[in-house]
């Protein structure tokens, strides 16, 4: 795609915004639109389109079970996205439990379990003393239900969390995991059963597909057993004028007509993604981190956020600082002057970034780069030349707000 510039020219639209939303793949526009003329009522209808859409909806939840890696008697449900997934287990968690999570996960891990009873542990100044703060805190419960939920991957630092060590300790004292994959379902195999995890939430859009679908996976007691996530149509056996008798599986949280379009996107995204290959992903996306990384190193006056050693696995996610210059308008000259799409603020994360305003002396924003599948060498490189740029000359334009620019 070609985007303007401030100055009239246009150039190739180089994309590091990959972690707020991925562009859709070509497979799966592909697969969007081969569906797109049979789109009819799902479960509703006995009309050729609405059985073809009902049959590609029930497909599109059988490929999502494999890509998360489900047990068989695990749930699969669509959701809006993973803020919709969170706020669906925090209304289905058993009375009583207690949900512990770390301060700095992204606001759709925070807040959906500030309805009930939760603990925030402070950030871990090592992996290895996050599993040591579980460890404490779950003992402390003795016993008593649980719930921990953890990112996958930081969507501020890209830092891949200890995962399956998370997920043995809390089993150890009897408490459930619940993994917010909405970072890394698009760069690492999300696998339910080989991490041990209880359930898994991510969304449509950052795994490539368009708006419409996330997904929440795991264990069926507590979903089967909650209030419906949407009452209406399709979440019942039986209505009668005053009573409703709810059903079970997958439909009682789904009421109303699903965004058939949103799952079956997510479904073709899945698809592609295993069938590139992870490792292929994986190392593709390495390289253009450590290119990325060095580069940024090399800038003067530039500081990335981590929160543990550089080292650390990570997927291709770096925020960053030029000292000096307000994140806003770095970014907005990094979109106005050289067609490269970032992202700056808080990122939904304000305790992390809070945490790391303390730690570091840093500000509270920054600006985000973030690295897909599509991301090739030359973005990066074009990143890091405009970065220098406007570290040593400052932007040519002047910016009144994120976005719109006028004329020195
Ligand atoms: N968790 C993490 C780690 C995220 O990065 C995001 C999106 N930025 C979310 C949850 C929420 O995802 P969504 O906005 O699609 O609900």
């Amino acid at each position: 795609m070609r985007v303007p510039l401030v100055s009239g020219e246009w150039v190739r639209y180089a994309n590091l915004d990959n972690a707020a939303s991925a562009p859709a793949l070509r497979q799966v526009a592909d697969a969007v639109a081969e569906l797109l003329p049979y789109y009819g009522s799902v479960h509703r209808g006995a009309g050729f389109a609405s059985l073809v859409s009902t049959e590609a909806y029930t497909r599109a939840r059988e490929v999502v079970r494999g890509f998360v890696g489900a047990r068989d008697d695990d749930l699969v449900l669509f959701t809006r996205n993973t803020t919709d997934a969170l706020n669906l287990l925090a209304s289905a968690l058993p009375p009583g439990t207690t949900v512990l999570t770390f301060t700095g996960e992204h606001h759709a891990n925070l807040l959906p379990w500030r309805r009930g009873d939760v603990r925030h542990l402070a950030m871990p100044a090592t992996p290895t003393d996050a599993l040591d703060a579980l460890e404490t805190e779950l003992r402390a419960l003795g016993g008593r239900g649980a719930l921990v939920s953890v990112t996958g991957a930081s969507n501020v630092t890209g830092e891949v969390w200890p995962v399956q060590e998370i997920a043995r300790i809390a089993h150890r004292h009897g408490a459930r995991v619940a993994l917010d994959a909405a970072q890394l379902a698009a760069h690492r195999p999300i696998d339910i059963a080989a991490c041990d995890v209880d359930y898994v939430a991510f969304s449509g859009h950052k795994v490539y597909a368009p708006y419409g679908a996330g997904v929440l996976a795991g264990r069926a007691d507590w979903l089967d057993a909650a209030r419906p996530h949407l009452a209406g149509g399709g979440a019942v056996r039986n209505v009668t004028a005053a009573d409703v008798e709810w059903t079970t599986g997958p439909a009682r949280h789904e009421g109303g007509t699903p965004a058939a379009l949103g799952a079956f996107a997510v479904a073709a995204a899945a698809g592609a993604l295993r069938g590139t290959g992870w490792e292929r992903i994986r190392a593709h996306e390495l390289d253009l981190l450590e290119r990325l990384l060095t580069g940024l190193d090399a800038i003067g006056g530039v500081r990335t956020y981590e929160l543990w050693e550089r080292g650390h696995d990570r997927v291709g996610v770096v925020s960053f600082n030029v000292d000096g210059l307000d994140p806003a308008l770095l970014a907005a000259a990094l979109g106005a002057e050289h067609g490269i799409g970032v992202r700056d603020g808080a990122f939904c994360a304000h305790p992390l970034m809070d945490h790391f305003a303390a730690r570091d002396g840093g500000s509270r924003h920054a600006v985000r780069a973030s690295i897909g599948v599509g991301t090739c060498a030359d973005d990066i490189d074009r990143l890091l030349d405009a970065v220098e740029r406007i570290a040593r000359d400052g932007p040519r334009w002047s910016y009144l707000e994120r976005g719109g620019y006028v004329l020195p």
